[in-house]
């Protein structure tokens, strides 16, 4: 995958001189630079413009799942706002009122804030991830912020990052010292659906050549299939990118894999007829969610997860499968048990953690219902 470097560079002058705005500086000899008191908020998309800020909100924050759903009780750190890979279904050009690709500067200040966090709740398990917001590793080539973060966690007893991305950018991870406390993550489809729905993105070959790679680094990895996309031929595509999978990596090294529906708010349909008219995918039968977000109609969802989940068993039955944002219903439906019945979905991720990375905090996770532990000061 060919990611297109940003031309020109807009830095708060809080941030001009920080370690990141120098690294930017080195890593894009061929971007102008711009210094600004305030980087001001536009509506007008520049794909070639790349703004670096002064952030003052909490660069950690919990997963906003709802009350509706079982919650897995991550965490997210934010480094960064926007993606430029485009995908049509991307909830960020609803969720998002500034169109360009954002970084924040004073990474000193999120180092603080993760320091205090992981000071103050020792007690249990840390599940966090960046790819919330923006994609994990898109911009990692030029900004180098993982050769940071990843011994960062490597430091701590009890957190695991989570680096997602649809790219092969993992350049910056060879040989870093990871301690066993990264997981990369590649979101995946079948080949038809990411020409066409994630065409800017890479290839699904790229991807799991990049997970062989930091397979052979020591890296711990996870999938998601996530969003399922329902489509004429989705049995063969699905099952095609399940054998590609299981036939490059070793599934002993794979932590988790999630597995959830398309799902959008009714805003992003009139977003994807004007800017992605070829898509299809917001014209099937929807129903509207407890969240508010159109869905697939539940038999559907269900059929999709349970023959997914029904391949992977057949290669590995205790792979830690889950699914994001559904109810009770979904999950009997469609694995024959519920979270509750194995301490939570987030105990069932803790677990994971546990048996494949074999990371035990010094307390156990007190996460025995559907909801994020709730045992230290944090949760
Ligand atoms: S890679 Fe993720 S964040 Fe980027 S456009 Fe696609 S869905 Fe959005």
């Amino acid at each position: 995958m060919k990611i297109r470097p940003p031309r020109k560079v807009v830095l708060e002058s809080a941030v001009a001189k920080s370690p990141l705005s120098e690294t930017l500086r080195k890593n894009l000899p061929a971007a102008s630079f711009e210094i600004v008191d305030r980087v001001r908020d536009v509506s007008a998309r520049s794909p070639d413009l790349l703004e670096v800020v002064d952030f003052h909100g909490r660069f950690l924050k919990s997963c906003p799942g709802t009350r509706h759903y079982n919650c897995c009780g991550y965490r997210i750190l934010n480094l960064g706002t926007q993606c430029s890979i485009n995908c049509t279904y991307c909830i960020l050009q609803v969720y998002l009122n500034q169109p360009n690709l954002r970084l924040f500067g004073n990474l000193d200040g999120m180092f603080r804030e993760l320091s205090d966090f992981f000071d103050q709740n020792r007690g249990c398990l840390h599940r966090i991830g960046t790819g919330e917001f923006t994609d994990s590793l898109l911009l990692d080539p030029f900004t180098g912020i993982t050769r940071s973060i990843v011994p960062f966690f490597a430091s701590t007893p009890n957190g695991v990052l989570e680096l997602k991305t649809k790219t092969d950018s993992v350049g910056n991870l060879i040989g870093l010292d990871h301690g066993g406390h990264t997981i990369v993550a590649w979101s995946l489809n079948p080949e038809e659906v990411q020409r066409r729905e994630e065409p800017l993105s890479a290839t699904i070959s790229e991807r799991l050549e990049a997970a062989r790679a930091c397979s052979g680094e020591g890296y711990f990895l996870a999938f998601h299939f996530d969003p399922i996309i329902d489509y004429p031929r989705w049995k063969s595509g699905y099952a095609q990118t399940l054998d590609r999978l299981f036939d490059t990596v070793d599934p002993a090294r794979i932590v988790w894999i999630s597995l959830g529906a398309l799902r959008f708010m009714p805003e992003l349909k009139t977003i994807v007829k004007a800017r992605h008219p070829a898509s299809r995918i917001v014209y099937g039968e929807f129903i509207r969610g407890l969240d508010g977000k159109m869905r697939y109609f539940r038999d559907i969802r269900a059929e999709f997860y349970s023959f997914i989940v029904e391949r992977i068993r057949k290669v590995d039955p205790g792979l830690c499968v889950y699914l994001c944002m559904e109810s009770d219903d979904v999950w009997l439906d469609s694995f024959g048990f519920s979270p509750g019945r194995r301490g939570g979905l987030s105990g069932m991720l803790d677990r994971a953690v546990e048996q494949r990375m074999g990371i035990v905090p010094s307390i156990a996770s007190p996460a025995e219902a559907d909801q994020p532990a709730s045992g230290c000061k944090a949760c």
